[in-house]
């Protein structure tokens, strides 16, 4: 009979010839048990997906609840479904007044691809700037306006007239012109190993945008959620988008994304064609209920206030001089190697030690650091710990 492992690596389809390969068996708060009984701490939140932990009680019970109430029932947009609802409604008052209307997707990538056929729908135009080292998603149109030849080029062709520009630069500005349907961007980059906009330069973005009625969209799909220290990482940049983009924390573990507009926008896929956009599961109940009971545990919890204090005890703890540079955005850091191997090297080393991590996309020498929102301030100093005596044991 075959082990687990070896059905793992023969019949469900493989990312990567290098998985991490750990058969996990339960996990609970920001901790993490393997088949083996050994514990690891998380230190990258699933992806920021697990902003509250893993199984927060509350979470479990809207799941176990809604599901025993009702499942799938019929396409979105069809049922009046009181988890879509309530979660629209609570999600809608965090935002701006022109971020009024949600369209639930199953993934961020396919909250990307709403997104950009509402801005061509809505503008009429089809030129998109997207920039360098922006991930958005793995689909088609979604890998269009990824930032990175490498990732991008065996899938080609792509979607046409979509120009990717330097991230804080003028001339990413320069580039919007009357043929431009919108600009999409990362709100602070996450795959490039965190990289945050200047305050200015993303001033100056949206007011082009106006100029030349270019909508501007914001994937917040990894920032959100209280990660960069406000619960979307906009606020901090005083500027509001078009489109914001949700995903990963957005369901509290179970599979859910968003595309958010002003309802003028949004009711441009509703005629000419009729059901311009459709999904058959997006905005799934169970994700709904899930997805507000996660947030409404996030922001009673207050461990969004709580984010900058933790922020300062990573700047504070983590020095080596084996880190040539790091990066933060809140509760969320990455730490730059002398190569990508060390980087890998010391990534492995930490997973031995029992503390969760990976590299980043487009910054593989980087290690990521986003532990779940809710850990103490204990539990960091002694992440940090971990991480300092792994790297200690790697360059030894
Ligand atoms: N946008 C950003 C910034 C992301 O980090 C990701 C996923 O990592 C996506 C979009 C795509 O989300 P999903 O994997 O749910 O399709």
């Amino acid at each position: 009979m075959q082990s687990n492992r070896q059905l793992f690596l023969n019949h469900v389809a493989q990312t990567s010839t290098q998985p991490i390969g750990i058969e996990m068996v339960k996990a609970s708060g920001i901790h993490l048990w393997d088949v083996n009984e050994k514990s690891y701490l998380d230190m990258i939140s699933g992806f920021s997906v697990c902003n509250i932990g893993h199984s927060h009680p509350k979470v479990v019970k809207a799941v176990q609840d809604q599901a025993a109430e009702y499942m799938h029932l019929i396409v979105y947009g069809e049922f009046i479904e009181s988890p879509q609802t309530t979660y629209s409604k609570y999600l809608t008052e965090q935002l701006p007044e022109s971020l009024n209307c949600v369209y639930f997707t199953n993934s961020g990538a396919e909250a990307t691809e709403g997104a950009m056929k509402l801005a061509k729908r809505v503008t009429g135009k089809s030129k998109i700037i997207a920039f360098k080292n922006a991930y958005h998603g793995s689909t088609q149109g979604a890998l269009s306006v990824m930032g990175d030849e490498y990732w991008r080029n065996a899938f080609r062709p792509l979607l046409p007239d979509i120009f990717h520009e330097e991230f804080n630069v003028q001339s990413a500005i320069d580039s919007i012109d009357k043929n431009t349907a919108c600009v999409i961007i990362e709100t602070v980059q996450a795959e490039s190993g965190i990289i945050k906009p200047n305050r200015e330069w993303l001033k100056a973005l949206r007011k082009k945008c106006n100029e030349y009625c270019v909508l501007l969209i914001f994937d917040e799909i990894q920032a959100g959620f209280g990660r960069t220290g406000s619960l979307f990482a906009f606020e901090q940049f005083e500027v509001v988008p078009d489109i914001l983009l949700l995903g990963k924390a957005l369901g509290g573990g179970m599979p859910l994304g968003a595309f958010i507009a002003d309802k003028r926008l949004m009711s441009t896929l509703t005629s000419n064609p009729v059901l311009g956009h459709i999904t058959t599961f997006g905005g799934h109940p169970v994700s709904c209920a899930a997805g507000k009971a996660a947030l409404e545990v996030l922001l009673d919890g207050k461990y969004i206030d709580t984010v900058f204090e933790k922020e300062k005890i990573l700047i504070d703890l983590i020095k080596h001089s084996a880190i040539v540079s790091s990066r933060t955005a809140g509760l969320w850091m990455s730490l730059q190697f002398a190569s990508a191997e060390l980087n890998q090297t010391i990534v492995h080393q930490c997973v031995k030690n029992g503390l969760i991590t990976d590299w980043f996309l487009f910054a593989p020498d980087r290690l990521r650091i986003a532990p779940p929102l809710i850990i103490t301030e204990e539990e960091l100093r002694n992440m940090c710990a971990i991480i300092l005596k792994s790297i200690e044991e790697v360059i030894k």
